[in-house]
């Protein structure tokens, strides 16, 4: 049974117009022989009436820190829509489309709410009703904890649904429709000639993703090269061929887009702190390790982070920002915080071992005068922290910077 699992973003499926192109591609894939598992996201984004973030508002007009729990039996509702509504458009076109929850799919979760990670995905339901020619159309972004309870798998979640359907059933592919022809070197919001990569490594995609590239998940990405599925990134609303993942290049590919290019792409993270604590010199490595373990216990994950004698420096996402604060101060710790900061990143498997990269990409940074409040950098990823205001000028001198252009 030859199966693609193909994935559509809130903007793909908000108007009937819309849907209508989604049908079609459905359609299409099974024309060409392929047994479709459809994986849907919430209709449209913020604004939209059944959007993630608009259910997220109506939670949260009852009291602003409502638990994960309760948050998430309000998110999931979203995609339970989208997925009947979606399911009535196949059907009134005459396929045999059935509407499932996450956990009719067999995603099984753990309790982390808001955040489940996926424990197991039995795929026998979907496997019968393939073999009967039918066209799952399963809800994005949920699964289902061993005792019942629904939960939802992080923001832009669908992704990560699509790969694990594609990695239980073994699928030839894993389509995720968007509102963009594919993966860009930048965000095309703030760079209006970013250029579209035809393919890209999951080690690659996965870098851009974690840093900021929300068009799609990391997770996903993650799921896929377990068992080296393609992922391929396209539009719902062109007939572009898109951004292929794979582990290798395409061979049409190999050289000048691929293996030769220093840097993939800029990407950029925002609703980021700084927080500096001083240290007493005296009390050595062990303080350090109190300050992290501190936000370890309290699930913060921290990022940039510098020892030096006397102090650390690290970030976090502002959301956690007060309860970190309170933490560190009830220790004793003397802190100084700095708000409303960005980490921008550039991303690329060719950098490692190219001279000058790190100096091109300070010299962007400061011929702006941008000032740069950290550094980090890896063997495929170079990041800098800087004040929230001058992200969009990072990226644009960075993206020119470093050639992505067309
Ligand atoms: P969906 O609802 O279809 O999942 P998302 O909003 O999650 O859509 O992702 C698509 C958006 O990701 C695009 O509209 C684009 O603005 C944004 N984006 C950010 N970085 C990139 C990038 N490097 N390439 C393409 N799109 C990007
Ligand atoms: N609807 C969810 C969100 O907005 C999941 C998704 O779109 O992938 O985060
Ligand atoms: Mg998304």
């Amino acid at each position: 049974m030859r199966v693609i699992v193909q994935k559509f973003g809130g903007t793909s499926v908000a108007s009937p117009e819309v849907r209508e192109l989604v049908m079609r591609k459905i359609a299409k894939a099974r024309d060409q022989g392929f047994n479709p598992v459809v994986v849907v996201s919430a209709m449209g984004r913020q604004g939209a009436p059944y959007a993630t973030d608009t259910l997220i508002g109506v939670a949260r007009t009852a009291y602003k820190n409502i638990a994960a729990r309760e948050l998430d039996q309000i998110m999931y509702c979203g995609e339970m829509i989208s997925a009947v509504v979606m399911a009535g458009t196949l059907q009134a076109a005459g396929m045999d489309a059935v509407m499932l929850t996450g956990g009719h799919a067999g995603i099984i979760t753990d309790a982390n709410f808001t955040d489940a990670r996926i424990l197991k995905c039995d795929p026998t339901r979907l496997i019968s009703l393939l073999k009967q020619r039918k066209v799952p159309v399963v809800c994005g972004f949920q699964g289902m904890t061993a005792e019942n309870e629904f939960t939802t798998l992080g923001r832009g979640g669908s992704d990560t649904t699509a790969a694990a359907l594609g990695a239980a059933l073994n699928a030839e592919m894993v389509e995720i429709y968007t509102d963009v022809d594919g993966i860009m070197t930048a965000d095309p919001r703030i760079v209006n000639n970013a250029k579209i990569l035809d393919c890209i490594s999951y080690g690659e995609v996965c870098q851009l993703a974690h840093q900021g590239a929300k068009v799609i998940h990391p997770r996903a990405v993650e799921i896929a090269m377990q068992k080296n599925i393609p992922l391929i990134v396209k539009s719902t609303f062109s007939d572009a061929p898109g951004t292929l993942i794979t582990n290798i290049a395409k061979e049409d590919t190999v050289g000048a887009d691929v293996i030769d290019r220093v840097a993939t792409g800029v990407t950029y993270l925002t609703n980021i702190v700084q927080i500096k604590v001083q240290l007493d010199d005296a009390a050595g490595n062990d303080a350090s390790f109190q300050v992290f373990k501190t936000m370890a216990d309290s699930g913060i994950s921290v990022d940039l982070i510098n020892v030096h004698p006397g102090q650390i420096m690290f970030t976090i996402n502002a959301d956690h920002a007060e309860r970190a604060l309170v933490k560190l101060k009830r220790q004793g710790y003397e802190i100084e915080v700095l708000e409303n900061c960005a980490k921008v990143s550039v991303v690329g498997g060719g950098m490692r071992e190219v001279p000058g990269v790190m100096a091109s990409f300070i010299e962007a940074l400061t011929k702006n005068r941008i000032a740069i409040l950290q550094t980090v950098d890896s063997h495929t990823s170079i990041s800098a922290l800087v004040p929230h205001s001058d992200v969009e000028t990072a990226v644009k001198s960075l993206h020119e910077k470093f050639s992505l252009s067309n």
